[in-house]
This record gives structure tokens, sequence and C-alpha cells, in this order.
């Protein structure tokens, strides 16, 4: 485990980083300053991902000074990068607090995509029997800023590596994002508003284990992003087994989320099932599953499961593999296998825990 110097901010720096547009005009007027400050302090922060007053040259160099003295910004920094041989780079960073989180970069060059799977939380709390993370505990939700750098870190990776900029944002990684929902729709802004990274919220897919409050929400807030249900399981025996949190959030009260969102956004929904051998991938399942996916429109991901040291849980056969998605495609639902991608790296679907 690597063991960082960490230098905290003094008790009375504040992260700038945690004003918002308004919180940042005040500020402009409680220095004296002309409020076009806070676009340009904003722009420094959420377009240009500035970490230094000192680089803000565009802002007087005394009112830069006096930022230094009372704020902070709390970016995150790169801990260790791994290169799996399919291309897939997984980024850990080491948070001001000394905290750790990782960020994997999925390239697909032959359909020009460029995915970033982001964290939302140091750890889970939600325990799903398969996932590296839920056998961490929860330790905390990341600020908005700490989602937002690992967007952009990887936006400058990619283009590093690949010589292309991010096409899409997933927020996949350690912890569940609609426990942290405000801090998710902040990033999110950061991320696509034009004074910051300009990234298309259509191009962001927020994936959740199923908290069915706060999928209506998201109806009612009428987000413009896409929401994927990590479902893993077609029956609620099943997926009380393998996701805990299936217990107050039943399949029966997920589908009638799922519904009011897409009636309220018609954003794009999907499905992420991550096959197991002789647990969820017989042809019974599959049918199961079928009811599911004609609820309302919905894209199917069946997931190949890469083994995580410890756990029970194997990769399904490629036979078994290939008669399951046969009943669904067979029935006209929209299904994509996705294969394993970065497993020598740890840095697959439920692998994420900080190990070196
Ligand atoms: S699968 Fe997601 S929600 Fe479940 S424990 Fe892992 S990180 Fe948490």
């Amino acid at each position: 485990m690597h063991i960082g110097i960490i230098t905290f901010a003094t008790m009375t720096q504040k992260d700038i980083r945690l004003l918002d547009k308004t919180g940042l005009i005040d500020l402009a007027k409680a220095y004296n300053q002309p409020a076009f400050r806070a676009k340009q302090l904003y722009e420094w922060l959420w377009n240009k991902s500035c970490t230094s007053f000192d680089e803000m040259t565009s802002l007087p160099l005394g009112f830069r000074e006096r930022l230094k003295e009372d704020y902070t910004i709390n970016g995150i920094s790169e801990n260790l990068v791994q290169n799996s041989i399919d291309g897939t780079i997984k980024s850990r960073y080491e948070l001001h607090d000394g905290n750790m989180i990782e960020s994997v970069l999925i390239p697909v060059p032959e359909d020009n995509r460029y995915t970033v799977c982001v964290s939302s939380q140091v750890g889970c709390s939600l325990s799903c029997k398969f996932c590296a993370t839920g056998q961490m505990d929860r330790v905390r939700n990341l600020d908005p800023g700490e989602i937002y750098d690992q967007v952009a870190k990887t936006n400058v990776q990619s283009m590093a590596y690949y010589n292309h900029p991010l096409t899409n944002i997933v927020y996949m990684g350690m912890g569940e994002p609609l426990l942290t929902y405000g801090n998710v729709l902040k990033s999110i802004e950061y991320i696509t508003s034009p004074d910051g990274l300009g990234m298309s919220q259509k191009r962001i897919t927020v994936s959740t284990a199923g908290i069915a409050k706060m999928i209506k929400r998201m109806a009612d807030d009428q987000v413009k992003f896409n929401l994927a249900l990590s479902l893993h399981a077609a029956d609620d025996l099943k997926r009380n087994e393998i996701m805990p949190i299936n217990e107050q959030n039943n399949l029966e009260i997920l589908m009638d989320a799922l519904s009011y969102f897409y009636q309220n956004t018609k954003n794009k929904i999907s499905y992420e099932y991550i096959i197991f051998k002789d647990f969820n991938d017989g042809v019974e399942d599959a049918r199961k599953l079928l009811k599911l996916c004609k609820k309302f429109p919905v894209k199917l991901n069946i997931i190949e499961y890469n083994q995580v040291e410890g756990l029970n849980y194997k990769k399904a056969t490629k036979n078994n593999l290939d008669a399951f998605a046969k009943v669904l495609t067979d029935n006209g639902v929209m299904v994509t296998v996705r294969k394993s991608r970065g497993e020598d790296i740890d840095a697959a679907c439920g692998q994420l825990a900080n190990k070196a």
C-alpha cells in the first residue's frame, strides 16, 4: 500500500471548488472584485482544470494572493497507472485526505469510442457479493471536483495514449452514484457546462444498483443523461442473494421507478447484466429477463464476469452465454455482449478495489 505524504489545508482554508456559480459571484463581491471575476474563476476551475491560484494569470495578483490565503483547491493526484494488454488503462488517484479511488479508460478505437468509468465514492456501502469494491466499507462520498478531475485527467490521458478525446463517461466505478446524488449532479454540471469541459449529457450514463426513490427523483429533476440499472438477476430471490439493496428495492419497485423515469424523461435506459456461471446464465433466467426488457425501451448489456480473488463467482461458459443471449435477441431485445476489459490489471466491472 502506498503511503503518501499528505498535506492538509490549514483549518481556515476552504476548498474553493465547493462554491457553485452563485458562491463564486458572492466571493468576487466579498473581495471587492467586479462580477466578471466570478466567470473567470469558474473557467479556470472547470474549463482549464486549474489546481493552482498562481496559474490563474487573468486574475489580478493581489486577488490571487488573497485567494491563496483563504482557499485551497483539493485536486486528485495520480498515484499509480496500470496498462492492460488490451489497451485499457486503470488509474489510481490519491485524494487530498490520503484516500484512494480508481478510474478506468476503456478505448474501443474501431468504434471511435473512448470511455472513462469514474468512481463516485471511496468504497461502497451496498456490499454486492460479487464486487471487490463492495468488500470495502464506504469511507466517504467524493466531492464534485474529485469526480470532475477523474474525467479531466482521463481526457488528457486519452489524448496522450490514443490521440483522441473521451467520447463517453460512465458512473460505474467505485460507489453508488445515487447515494451521492447532489455531488454527482454538480460534477455533471462542471463536465457539461459550456464554461466547463463542454461534454454532452447524452454521452453520460449514471449507473445504479437500484435506489428506486432516487430514480424517481431524477425523473422529477428532468435529468438529461442516461441511466443504467445494474440488474444482474431477473428474479428477487437471486437478486437478494447477490445485491442486498434489492431487499428494500425489489424488482417490482424498480420497474415502477424505471417506467416513471422513462415516461418523464424519454432518456435511454440500459440494463447491465453480469453473467455468472451456474447462477444466472440459464435459459429460464433469460426468459425472466426478457419480461423485464418489455416494460419500456431498454438496451441490454451482458457483461462477462471477471473473477475477484476470494469470491466464489465464476465466468459463464461461452455456450451458456450464447444460448442466453439468443433468447433475448430472438425476441427483439437490443443486446450487446461486453467482453472483459482490463482483466489482467483488475480494471473490469466489479474489480476496482485500489489493488496494485
Ligand atoms: S457493484 Fe456497485 S453498488 Fe454494488 S458494491 Fe460494487 S460499487 Fe457498490
